[in-house]
């Protein structure tokens, strides 16, 4: 399995996304993981690939499960620009396909993204970031795990995904771990500020009981 690489069937367009679909957000939002290094590529990680995406629903007739992603091949950019996000339009995780459009193609897991928003229509932003230490207590800290035997971008990793989000207390956590891709954490909510603030509070709750775990 290669990480970095698209593992769907891709369906792509290549276009400008119109002026209509705003990015502000987002692309604060994403500035801000890639100054936490929680976005990003280092030579000294994962081969030297890039690793984390976001993505936020967008209205759009005829659409149900439309949304804005982050590109392939954009985590080395402190800041993105327009040209740097795809439109997904549909997709089809059984069948493992993805349709898109932009000037970039989509993230490399934009599948799973793509299925927390065909699950619970009420999420409107996932975040998708890299942290050791978020990880390594994913489970300490109470996160639903994707098993240890299921590679990101696969069918088996929509399908575990699936398989949380169905559970009643998924919307109320809004936070998984991914046991079989190194570092890896999902977040989303009901708007973007709602997914980084979980991300954000599970950060500091991490820290917070690793800083007093010698008190006991
Ligand atoms: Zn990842």
């Amino acid at each position: 399995m290669t990480e970095g690489v698209i593992q769907y069937h891709l369906d792509f367009s290549p276009q400008a996304l119109a002026d209509g679909f705003l990015l502000d957000e987002l692309n604060a939002c994403r500035a801000r993981l890639f100054a936490q290094g929680l976005i990003g590529q280092d030579d000294q990680r994962y081969a030297g690939l890039g690793y984390g995406n976001v993505s936020q629903r967008v209205v759009l007739p005829g659409k149900p499960d439309a949304f804005l992603i982050t590109g392939s091949q954009t985590g080395h950019l402190p800041v993105l620009d327009r040209q740097h996000y795809a439109l997904v339009t549909a997709c089809d995780p059984a069948q493992n396909q993805l349709q898109a459009i932009g000037e970039t193609l989509p993230s490399s897991e934009a599948m799973t993204h793509a299925v927390i928003y065909q699950t619970l229509p009420q999420v409107h932003a996932v975040i998708h970031v890299h942290s050791p230490n978020l990880w390594q207590n994913a489970q300490q800290q109470g996160l639903p795990v994707t098993p240890k035997t299921v590679a990101y971008g696969t069918p088996e990793m929509a399908a575990a995904v699936r398989h949380i989000l169905l559970d009643n207390s998924a919307m109320q956590v809004g936070l998984l771990a991914m046991l079989g891709h190194e570092d890896g954490i999902v977040a989303w909510g009901t708007t973007l500020a709602d997914a980084e603030g979980r991300l954000m509070q599970l950060i500091n709750t991490t820290q917070f009981q690793k800083d007093t775990s010698w008190f006991i």
